[in-house]
């Protein structure tokens, strides 16, 4: 496994909230971060049917723009009975031509449970990847996940995106009840995050 070794990360990320909570993670291995829109990046098709797929498109497109090492992710929902959809179209699904509607989505998403009669429990898992790619061509993928199940109806104000119909194994909330602390501990992103950090930046391994 390749270790990082500069002080400058790239973050293949528009969104300025990814880029603030990953600097955070990762300052302490004194490595700074730089977002993809400060370097006026495009953001490439995702045009692969994998997260890591798409992770990897992304890192790679902007390591090589760079000349940086680039770190980008890429996440979804997986719903068993639904044959693992929405998956990497997690996001298209709530695309409705003037921004995005997650009650949309998630009403799409449990409407196809019923019109198949899936029976209960709707088993699914929330996924991360990242993607440390190196400008040489170089990567390390890390794939996260975190498993439970559907419920209905939507539940809880906080978090975003399909978290208020994800009940997490071992709770019987969702995560859209579940404060943030507590859901950043569990996540499919934090399990993601652990496997970078001990692969790549962690001093002693
Ligand atoms: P991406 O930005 O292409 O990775 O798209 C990820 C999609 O999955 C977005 O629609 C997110 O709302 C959804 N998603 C990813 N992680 C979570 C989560 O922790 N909670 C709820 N939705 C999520």
């Amino acid at each position: 496994m390749r270790k990082f070794d500069g002080d400058t990360l790239l973050v293949a990320t528009h969104n300025a909230g990814k880029l603030e909570e990953i600097g955070a993670l990762l300052a302490p291995f004194g490595v700074s971060v730089v977002g993809a829109a400060e370097k006026g990046l495009p953001e490439p098709d995702e045009t692969e049917t994998t997260f890591a797929g798409n992770a990897r498109i992304k890192a790679h497109a902007a390591a090589k723009a760079t000349g940086l090492p680039a770190l980008s992710d890429d996440s979804g929902i997986e719903i068993n009975a639904l044959g693992g959809a929405p998956g990497v179209y997690t996001a298209d699904w709530a695309e409705t031509g003037q921004g995005r509607d997650f009650v949309m989505a998630m009403t799409r998403a449990h409407n196809e449970l019923l019109n198949i009669g899936a029976s209960k429990p709707w088993i699914a898992r929330f996924c991360c990847t990242l993607v440390l790619a190196w400008p040489d061509g170089h990567d390390e993928v890390f794939p996260g996940a975190i498993e439970g199940q559907i419920s209905w109806p939507m539940r809880g104000e906080q978090g975003h995106g399909y978290d208020p119909i994800f009940v997490p194994d071992g709770y019987d909330i969702t995560f859209g009840e579940m404060d943030r602390w507590e859901k950043n501990k569990i996540s499919h992103r934090a399990d993601a995050f652990n496997k970078l950090v001990k692969g790549c930046f962690a001093l002693n391994t």
